[in-house]
């Protein structure tokens, strides 16, 4: 099972979720906003990356977990991902994560809701050259 844990996350990624989710938080009072996933092994992340494969539905990454590693899959984790829960209830509509996507990206940080491929709002990770990886 991946981790939620926030103590996974590299450090400097820690103090940035912090941050996100108080300014989050003073822009929409009565939502609120709990990590999914700070750290994700390469086995796991091979899993994930087939189940969106092998079944019908949308695919839930590009990388593999072997020849393509997420920022998930180093320790400490350069990635997390988040849900927003409004009034105590999960929400995975564009709109809700529009401007968590913005702040973050104010912080500095890159925003999978930004990606031309494979959007994925709910994902946030450090900056890196040369491409990305969910
Ligand atoms: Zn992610």
């Amino acid at each position: 099972m991946a981790s939620r844990d926030v103590n996974d996350l590299a450090y400097s990624l820690q103090a940035e979720y912090i941050e996100l989710r108080e300014k989050y938080l003073r822009r929409f009072p009565g939502r609120d906003l709990v990590l999914t996933c700070t750290y994700r092994s390469p086995g796991e992340q091979a899993q994930l990356y087939q189940s969106g494969r092998s079944r019908p539905g949308p695919l839930l990454t590009n990388c593999d977990g072997v020849r393509t590693l997420s920022r998930h899959n180093v320790y400490p984790s350069r990635a997390f991902d988040v849900a927003v829960l409004d009034g105590g209830k999960a929400r995975w509509d564009e709109a809700a994560y529009a401007p968590l996507g913005e702040i973050a990206q104010g912080l500095g940080l890159a925003w999978g809701g930004s990606w031309k491929r494979l959007k994925d709002f709910c994902h946030f990770e450090e900056p890196q050259k040369g491409g990305h990886g969910k």
